[in-house]
């Protein structure tokens, strides 16, 4: 061993000196403005305190994935900005104004996703997945990129968890999608309610929006800047306006439901139902149309509940786009999706303190005086992590103080001490830090003895 020791000493001073015979380049010190870097408009640092939430709600929209027969799938964040134009929508606020687009060194024109949908519609048609048993469910999560103005609940960088049915027209689908969206809010103690409206198809939207327009029109001069532009850009979206003037106009306007074809009103009808059957209460919004192009028949979304006026805060959002893939190139296809905003669902957890279980909490923490107590801690420490036991410790930290301070903060259960008289002895003490006694056990049989209190508590 001291042999080792020899050499790994020798290889230092020999580092040393190398470095000290290069010349100015490596020991000149690197020039530094002072000014730390600061965080772009808009995106932010998850920090560790946040991940809990991020780790909850991952964990359970990953169960609800798999208790549905959902697959995972990561399109990448990066993709032609041709896809999002064409799926989105070009005169949609997202493509028009929000997407983060830029040209490769190779000449492309790329954008940082907006949404995942058009992606997964991308790749359901390059993969072939047509050709599989249909419906095709898949499940995504990551970060979305959209270019809006910063303020709460809304970011340019945040996190979208979805899922997507593809191939299937069936409205039990729909239901179905509803059902899980809803059960994920009811499960982590969220009271919500679902939005839902039905824009039709193409065909019975075309004749609605003749009549929206007609209507809208002869109230142009009490609309805002932005629903002018609406009126003849994107008048579905005129009933998206926040604008209390423009409210005011929408009451009057027409509704689509009374606009809709045979086939689209028996679908809707068709979906109510399915939720009547569950008991799924629902508020038929007829100003709810969504803010992509891609949506047909039925739209829907979640919002918390006594929050019913400021659409702004929604939790989540969804419906159909059955002509979607036949626009990005595929055969005809009904499909369907949600995505649900997870930095929002984070904030109405926060908001109405909604105590979320701490899986990383841990049960014990081992405490050491001393260099001799150290190395005996180390693979103690190791040993009670492979029985599985939750345990934490700070071997960097000398002072007993300080570390019991720690395992106060972390909130165990009980604190292991080895201290020079322990060592001497072959004990070690076991420390209940709720009841503040503490009593002497053989060291030997330490793993044995944690397992039993921590079973029996
Ligand atoms: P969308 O893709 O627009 O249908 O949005 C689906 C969900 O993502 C919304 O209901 C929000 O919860 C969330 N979301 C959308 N945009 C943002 C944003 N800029 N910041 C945070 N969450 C967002």
């Amino acid at each position: 061993m001291p042999k080792v020791k020899n050499k790994i000493i020798k290889k230092v001073q020999e580092k040393k000196a190398k470095v000290a015979g290069v010349p100015e380049l490596i020991n000149e010190p690197i020039k530094s403005n002072k000014k730390t870097p600061q965080l772009v408009r808009g995106f932010k640092d998850i920090l560790p305190s946040e991940q809990k939430y991020f780790r909850f709600i991952g964990n359970r929209l990953e169960s609800l994935a798999q208790d549905y027969g959902f697959e995972k799938i990561d399109p990448p964040i990066l993709e032609e900005t041709s896809l999002f134009s064409r799926a989105v929508g070009k005169e949609t606020d997202i493509v028009s104004k929000e997407m983060f687009s830029f040209e490769t060194p190779g000449g492309e024109r790329v954008s940082l996703r907006p949404e995942a949908t058009a992606s997964v519609v991308r790749a359901y048609i390059n993969h072939g997945m047509l050709n599989l048993p249909q419906p095709v469910k898949l499940y995504y999560t990551g970060p979305m990129f959209r270019y809006e103005r910063p303020q709460s609940g809304r970011y340019r960088q945040f996190s979208q968890f979805g899922f997507e049915i593809l191939g299937d027209k069936h409205p039990v689908l729909d239901a179905q999608l509803i059902i899980l969206a809803n059960n994920f809010f009811q499960e982590i103690g969220l009271k919500t309610s679902v939005q839902i409206n039905s824009i039709g198809c193409a065909v019975c939207r075309k004749e609605y929006k003749t009549q929206l327009v007609n209507y809208y029109k002869t109230q142009k001069a009490n609309l805002c800047v932005d629903c002018k532009e609406r009126l003849y850009k994107n008048p579905l979206r005129l009933l998206d306006c926040k604008e209390e003037k423009c409210s005011i106009i929408k009451e009057e306007a027409p509704q689509i439901v009374d606009w809709l074809c045979d086939e689209c009103k028996n679908h809707f009808v068709k979906v109510l139902e399915f939720l009547d059957e569950v008991q799924l209460p629902y508020n038929l919004n007829p100003s709810l149309v969504r803010g992509l192009d891609y949506y047909t028949n039925t739209v829907f979304e979640i919002w918390p509940e006594g929050e019913e006026k400021k659409s702004q805060s929604a939790l989540c959002g969804g419906g159909r786009y059955d002509n979607l893939i036949e626009l990005l190139g595929g055969r005809p296809t009904p499909a369907l999706g949600v995505s649900v905003g997870i930095e929002r669902t984070i904030l109405k957890l926060k908001e109405l303190n909604i105590e979320i279980p701490d899986r990383e909490k841990r049960d014990i923490f081992v405490a050491q005086l001393g260099e001799a107590a150290r190395k005996k801690c180390l693979p103690l420490y190791e040993s009670l992590r492979k029985e599985g036991i939750r345990v934490a410790e700070n071997f960097s930290k000398d002072g007993l103080k300080a570390q019991l301070e720690i395992a106060g903060k972390l909130g165990v259960r009980y604190s292991l001490i080895l201290g020079q008289k322990e060592l001497s002895e072959g004990t070690i003490l076991l420390r209940d830090m709720e009841a503040g006694v503490q009593e002497t056990l053989n060291f030997n049989k330490v793993i044995k003895e944690v397992k039993k209190r921590l079973e029996n508590q």
